[in-house]
């Protein structure tokens, strides 16, 4: 039996779209057959994990049998009027970015990615309650999509559910972020024979009612003063600071102690949790259970995580409060549905590592992002044309960066602090040396991954622990375009672009002159045991050798270097061949020589910190 692979499927891709994915459920498993013939015979850990998870609907399927019957069988049951509700928290970056600065930031910035996710699961399980029968179709972060049967006074209902998030997200967040309710009417015939188009115009209007919602966040003229003006002092004393995590609120709590607020206290409870519990338990209950991560409040109702150890207490848990569990590790899956919340943060004594900890005894923290080139429109094209493709890709990718990647970080990579990882893209933080060698694996895993038919691009930015979060998170946005825009831009259609230290280029290409400097620093090393001066004086021949047509004078690089080379490293003979390699990578590859020699710096200067130390 073989198992087809998703990226078979897929064609060329232009434009850009809608990006999703779907955490995995115990059904996969049910099979005894395909566990005995396909699972049995994968000895590689990594492909057990990926295959076990995606049982097909038949041999050389690339449609989940999951998905597959989960769809037909939902609108067999809704009837033919379908009502289509799809979610969507706005403001993640804020969510995740606003006010921090980095001597804090590993606290917390782990769980409000996570937060993000869980918020959304609760979302659409509000929604899920308000319609009878409905079921999600699609889910992600900070996305989801669900079929409902069609009722006259479902527009009552939504927006009575929309009021109710707005109020949350004003009164605890400002309304700086929030959550979106859109929704669009289809029919049961047309969701069954989605690739034959009829669906599409539905689904389109389902987008449009989503953008026509965006511009009109947070219905104001249906509040009161006192939903919209919040006094931050109101029950203020006057000995109280702002909270450090979110420069917002007022610190009235404690944690690790350390003052905050009690939003930044719940998100600090829940990275503390994260990093040393297995499974998670999410529930609705009137009143707060002591030990619970809150996750929204809505009337009466408070919705609830709970994080476990132990299986055993875990299943007592759910049992009792009626929760969904999950296991939310990278480890092999045990009988409980995975979705991987708990990703690696570097920690010790099992307290999550602060960044400044991280880079002890280094030059710096380096911050990388990294996405799939070209790769919404795909997404578009199954989204519109096959949920259940769109699940499977969604299901691959996500699989990708948050079991996979996050497995060999774990296993490999100590101080790399995952921010994000799922979706199709990933944000860590690290140890820079760390940061560029993972994301030389990442980057050739995934191309293996994808059958070598996509590529990823990757932004790089190196700092120093004391920066802003928000500053680098904006840096590294920039470098990551600048990346792929570059890249496109050498080749036209394909991206596979790297920015690091400012400089942009395809990836081949950072790896080639790696490669090829390697000898000129082995010669180095050779000759002098100080080779910093000597890369730093590169440094500006590359400057002036990319520069030539702006002033003639830098044309001058080439007499400079041979000067320098035979005053200060040889006036050998038989080493001037290596004068002249060295003179031909310069002219060859001007300024994108430099991030390879900055590594080389920073790597020379760790060294004699190591060596004083
Ligand atoms: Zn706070």
């Amino acid at each position: 039996m073989q198992i087809a692979h998703i990226f078979n499927d897929n064609k060329t891709n232009n434009n850009s779209a809608f990006i999703d994915y779907q955490p995995f459920d115990t059904r996969y498993f049910e099979n005894q057959s395909f566990k005995e013939k396909v699972v049995k015979n994968i000895t590689d850990e990594y492909s057990k994990l990926y295959y076990e998870a995606l049982e097909p609907i038949s041999d050389k399927s690339i449609i989940s049998k999951y998905d597959d019957e989960k769809l037909n069988s939902l609108v067999e049951q809704l009837g033919e009027d379908i009502l289509m509700i799809s979610g969507d928290f706005w403001g993640i970056q804020k969510f995740i970015f606003d006010g921090l600065n980095s001597s804090k930031a590993a606290k917390i910035l782990r769980s409000r990615s996570a937060m993000v996710q869980l918020i959304t699961y609760v979302v659409a399980d509000m929604v899920k309650k308000e319609f009878a029968g409905s079921d999600m179709v699609l889910f992600g972060a900070g996305k989801f999509m669900i079929f409902a049967s069609y009722e006259s006074s479902y527009q009552d209902k939504l927006q009575k559910l929309q009021k109710c998030l707005d109020n949350y997200f004003l009164q605890n967040f400002f309304g700086q972020t929030g959550f979106i309710l859109s929704s669009s009417t289809t029919t049961k015939t047309k969701v069954l024979h989605q690739s034959s188009n009829e669906m599409q115009k539905d689904l389109e209007n389902l987008a449009k009612d989503n953008e026509l919602k965006k511009l009109q966040k947070f219905n104001f003229l249906d509040l009161k003063d006192d939903q919209v003006c919040i006094d931050i002092f109101d029950r203020a004393n006057s000995d109280e600071s702002i909270c450090p995590f979110c420069s917002k609120r007022v610190a009235k709590e404690s944690v690790e102690g350390i003052k905050s607020c009690s939003i930044c206290a719940n998100q600090i409870a829940l990275g503390s949790q994260l990093v040393k519990s297995r499974y998670l338990s999410i529930f609705a209950d009137t009143k707060r259970s002591e030990g619970a991560i809150i996750l929204f409040e809505t009337g009466a109702t408070i919705y609830q995580a709970m994080l476990f150890d132990s299986k055993e207490k875990a299943q007592q848990h759910s049992c009792k409060f009626n929760a969904k569990l999950f296991d939310i590790s990278d480890e092999n899956y045990t009988g409980i549905a995975k979705w991987a919340l708990g990703s690696y943060a570097p920690s010790e004594n099992k307290k999550i590592k602060t960044f400044d900890e991280i880079a002890k005894n280094s030059s710096g923290l380096m911050a990388l992002k990294a996405d799939v080139d070209r790769l919404g429109d795909i997404f578009r094209n199954y989204y519109m044309k096959s949920f259940k493709k769109f699940n499977r890709l969604s299901r691959e990718l996500d699989f990708f960066f948050s079991s996979y990647v996050s497995k060999l970080i774990r296993q490999n990579y100590p101080n790399c602090y995952i921010v994000f990882a799922g979706g199709d893209d990933l944000y860590l933080i690290g140890e820079y040396k760390e940061v560029v060698t993972l994301a030389k694996e990442v980057r050739e895993k995934f191309y293996n991954f994808s059958l070598q038919k996509a590529t990823l691009s990757m932004g790089l930015v190196m700092f120093k622990p004391s920066t802003s979060i928000q500053y680098i998170s904006s840096k590294v946005d920039e470098a990551e375009s600048r990346a792929k825009e570059v890249a496109s831009q050498q080749d036209g259609s394909k991206r596979n672009g790297i920015d690091i230290f400012g400089i942009s280029m395809k990836f081949d290409e950072f790896l080639k002159i790696e490669n090829e400097f390697a000898k000129i620093v082995t010669f180095l090393e050779s000759k002098s045991k100080e080779t910093t001066s000597f890369y730093f004086k590169l440094l500006q021949f590359c400057d002036m050798s990319e520069n030539v047509a702006k002033d003639p004078q830098n044309a001058m690089w080439r007499s400079k270097l041979h000067y320098f080379f035979r005053r200060n490293i040889s006036n050998a003979d038989e080493d001037k061949t290596m004068c002249a390699t060295l003179e031909a990578l310069i002219e060859h590859y001007k300024q994108k020589l430099q991030p390879t020699l900055f590594l080389k710096i920073y790597a020379n200067r760790d060294k004699t910190k190591g060596e004083t130390q």
